[in-house]
């Protein structure tokens, strides 16, 4: 990685070519030359634990990708309207993940926002109504009509203001900081959600499309109170809508588990989105729904990408799938995730900066807050905390639309020792602030 030159000058380099707007990690990032595991390794040899991959869940590296992906790529790569038996293996191995005889039409593409995209046309098409619901502080991706259903200020400061007009938004269903809190916060959040749906209808923009996470990710792992789903999921059905459940980020086992978010709520949505983990850093998307939602697009011709479902792209999602059910990262992502769960809120008790201790599995968020009863967004602490965990050796990001929850959504062969070391440097930084 053009060995001796500084970092400072290929950040300089950076900046003049690559499009800022993409923005980076910490203002004066590590160059990372070379992965392993959880680990990342920089050009000067120095390792650091990568807390925010939920991408690569095998880990950097995996030797098993890798050979899958050099010899497919030796034999053959093209596109999935050439015959062959890796894009029906991926399709059949992921219907068999989701309930039996609820989905039967799978599509692949190439990202998240493809999915959500592609996801959102058909369930127009199918409903025949443009408007779609949405829930507040998410992410669902960057196209035109992926942008237009992210509401999540830390995205996009003005997303509050500049929505179009076929967009509504619902409040975020928070229990912890929300209008509704407590055991009774998910039917309260839904009575004002059916109320808003009862709304638009009746002003003439009734709901095609209800799309949301059954985990607040964007916002930090945070759970979507219990009966909420269920009984939206009802409303926007019996209004003739259907509902997305969007896995890119909270599904494929990383809750250990559940493999699918919406698992947890006992509802089957209409479509599933999904990507980040199923490649393992290879872009891979898939929509899963049933055929006759798609059937609905059917006077709009056929739906083809180029390299979604690609010979490499589905013998890659086979072999990531095939690894992490051999590994039982799943399984990992539970016992591990469980660990640094216990760990974390043995650290609440000694850090009062600690508000709350979010999510399960290996998809967990330690929000900090200035006061326990106030729960004042503790966002200039959260920045501090990750410049002196990258000291120590962990890469650490905020996220949220208050910036002040750590992510912890690290690959999902993430280590006891691993964790051990985690709750270590974060015990050290929250002092120091104290
Ligand atoms: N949906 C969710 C819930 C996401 O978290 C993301 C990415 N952060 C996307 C969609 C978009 O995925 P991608 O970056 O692969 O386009």
């Amino acid at each position: 990685d053009d060995i001796g030159a500084t970092d400072e000058a290929t950040l300089a380099r950076r900046a003049r070519s690559y499009s800022p707007v993409q923005g980076h990690y910490f203002e004066d990032p590590p160059r990372i030359e070379r992965g392993w595991r959880e680990h990342l390794i920089d050009v000067d040899g120095r390792h650091y634990l990568d807390m925010v991959n939920n991408v690569t869940v095998l880990g950097h590296g995996h030797p098993a990708v890798a050979r899958a992906a050099e010899r497919q790529w030796r034999l053959l790569n093209t596109n999935s309207r050439f015959h062959y038996s890796a894009v029906a293996e991926l399709s059949e191995r992921l219907l068999e993940t989701l309930p039996t005889g609820a989905f039967d039409a799978v599509l692949l593409v190439n990202s998240g926002t493809e999915a959500v995209d592609l996801a959102l046309r058909l369930a127009r098409a199918f409903s025949g109504r443009p408007d779609v619901a949405c829930v507040a502080e998410s992410y669902h991706g960057w196209s035109l009509a992926a942008d237009a259903v992210s509401t999540s200020t830390s995205d996009n400061p003005r997303a509050g203001e500049t929505r179009p007009s076929w967009v509504h938004v619902l409040d975020a269903p928070n229990a912890y900081r929300g209008r509704h809190r407590g055991t009774a916060a998910g039917a309260a959040y839904a009575r004002d959600a059916i109320s808003r749906l009862g709304d638009w209808a009746a002003s003439g923009t009734p709901i095609g499309t209800f799309i949301a996470e059954p985990r607040n990710g964007n916002a930090g792992g945070i759970a979507v109170p219990p009966g909420y789903l269920g009984a939206v999921y009802d409303a926007v059905r019996a209004g003739g809508g259907v509902v997305v459940s969007d896995e890119v980020q909270v599904g494929y086992g990383r809750q250990g588990e559940v493999f699918w978010g919406f698992e947890e709520h006992a509802v089957v949505p209409d479509i599933v989105t999904m990507a980040k983990a199923m490649g393992d850093g290879h872009p891979i998307g898939a929509v899963i729904t049933r055929g006759e939602i798609v059937d609905a697009l059917a006077d709009q011709g056929t739906v083809f990408s180029s390299a979604g479902g690609s010979t490499l792209s589905a013998r890659i999602g086979v072999t990531v799938l095939d690894v992490l059910l051999e590994e039982d990262l799943p399984g990992n992502a539970r016992r591990v995730g469980e660990l640094l769960r216990s760990g974390l809120i043995a650290l609440a008790e000694q850090h009062p900066l600690i508000g709350a201790v979010h999510g399960r599995g290996l998809y967990l968020g330690v929000e900090l807050v200035r006061d326990p009863v106030t729960r004042e967004p503790a966002d200039t602490e959260t920045r501090i905390v990750c410049d002196r965990l990258r000291d120590l050796g962990v890469i650490e990001q905020p996220t949220g639309d208050r910036g002040n929850v750590l992510k912890v959504k690290p690959p999902m062969c993430f280590s006891a020792a691993s964790a051990a070391f985690f709750l270590r440097a974060l015990d050290i930084a929250l002092a120091e602030l104290e």
